[in-house]
């Protein structure tokens, strides 16, 4: 059988399938401690189960407008305007199955085949998938823990062709943590401003920003900008929402309509039910958010100490999301079993054969020097975990 070709590049997501392992182990009796998840370890809020149940009861289950509940548009345009400080109207607003389907959907719409998207380094596993399937260039900006894994006006400028249609920003990023501070993100703004590149901001970790730093969208810092911005967005970390599958993004409305048009095609609606989940939890209290993330300092705090006291494991303090992006390359060359370690994903293997903990390869994000730990697991998971790495680097020789 043939094939289409897009599909010769197509590898499923490297940390879909970590936990994938994982769960295959846990099944044939193996205890394992999983650090590779990419959500939240607690459970979605109670109001939000109960609005969705309601919505069922009510009759929400059938077909909804292909791009959303309207009532859900207009609460993902309030919420915008009252945290954010970003006006759109419903029309500039798409609700679609999770961010990855937004992000999907906007790879689609903006990239031409031989377009260039820039992605800085290390970069989300998905982005640069996404850009190749539909014919773009994903060009990569590599940064370093000492950059603070962020990129500058000055380097940005340097990656700008002819052929650049995008940058893709995250901000607290996945998987380093870092968050751009308003400054850092005017100095971008200020090159991307007289340009005609879109601007793709992901701040789906938006809520999980640490050590009294402020999460702020580049959409705000120039009207011109905001032109070409599109705000990507949605319940799966915020609200410990990641199996209902509801994201959204706002733009420009020309945008939004080829997302419409695309999703109405493809997808159609979310999930009906599920989008009265969404609405609840964009209007609904939001104590748990701020719970979760009071949660998340604490462990970050444990993870990143406990991890910079083993030899070989060197962690910068990341300042969002939930993850940990510790340099592991001194390891390379240690041996265990007469095995030698010589890439990230070699050491992934090894914690998981020798100490049952689950963790993704820097590989996997562009970054090869790198693990990615997630802190999304209990105190006692990541005390019993790291005790495991600990014993596990000490083993080798
Ligand atoms: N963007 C980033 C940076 C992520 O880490 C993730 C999930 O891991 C997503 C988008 C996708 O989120 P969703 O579950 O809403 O599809």
């Amino acid at each position: 059988m043939k094939l289409a070709k897009f599909t010769r590049h197509l590898k499923p997501s490297e940390t879909l399938a970590i936990s994938a392992k994982a769960k295959a182990l846990r099944a044939q009796g193996r205890e394992v401690i999983d650090f590779s998840v990419g959500e939240p370890d607690f459970n979605t809020p109670d109001n939000v189960i109960k609005a969705a149940e309601h919505a069922m009861a009510e009759g929400f289950t059938k077909y909804t407008q292909a791009s959303g509940l309207p009532a859900l548009r207009q609460a993902i345009a309030e919420k915008l305007n009252r945290e954010n400080n970003l006006q759109y109207e419903p029309e500039q607003i798409i609700v679609s199955c999770g961010a990855k389907h937004v992000l999907y959907n906007l790879a689609m719409v903006l990239v031409d085949p031989g377009d260039e998207v820039i992605i800085p380094g290390p970069y989300w596993v998905t982005y640069p998938t996404q850009v190749e399937m539909a014919g773009g260039v994903p060009v990569i900006i590599p940064t370093t823990a000492e950059e603070g894994f962020k990129i500058t006006g000055e380097v940005l400028r340097r990656y700008l062709t002819p052929a650049t249609k995008g940058i893709i920003l995250n901000s607290p990023c996945n998987p380093t943590g870092a968050v751009y501070t308003p400054d850092e993100l005017q100095d971008l703004a200020e090159v991307l401003r007289d340009t005609g590149v879109y601007v793709i901001t992901d701040e789906i970790y938006e809520h999980m920003v640490y050590d009294g730093l402020q999460q702020v969208s580049i959409a705000t810092l120039s009207p011109e900008l905001k032109e070409r911005c599109i705000v990507v967005n949605g319940v799966s970390k915020s609200f410990s929402m990641t199996g209902w599958r509801v994201g959204y993004c706002a733009g420009p409305a020309d945008v939004i309509a080829a997302c419409g048009h695309l999703q109405s095609q493809s997808t159609s609606n979310p999930t009906a039910f599920a989008q009265v989940g969404a609405i609840e939890a964009l209007t609904g209290p939001q104590d748990s958010v701020h719970e979760m993330a009071a949660a998340f300092v604490e462990r970050r705090d444990f993870v990143v100490d406990r991890l910079n006291a083993i030899d070989g494991i060197s962690c910068p303090m990341p300042q969002g999301a939930f993850y940990t992006f510790p340099k592991i390359n001194a390891l390379f060359g240690r041996r265990a079993n007469g095995r030698t370690l010589s890439d990230s994903a070699e050491v992934v293997d090894y914690l998981l054969d020798a100490a049952g903990v689950a963790a993704v390869p820097g590989d996997a994000f562009g970054a090869n020097d790198h693990m990615r730990l997630s802190y999304a697991a209990s105190m006692e998971a990541l005390e019993s975990g790291l005790d495991r790495v600990e014993q596990a680097v000490l083993n080798l020789t």
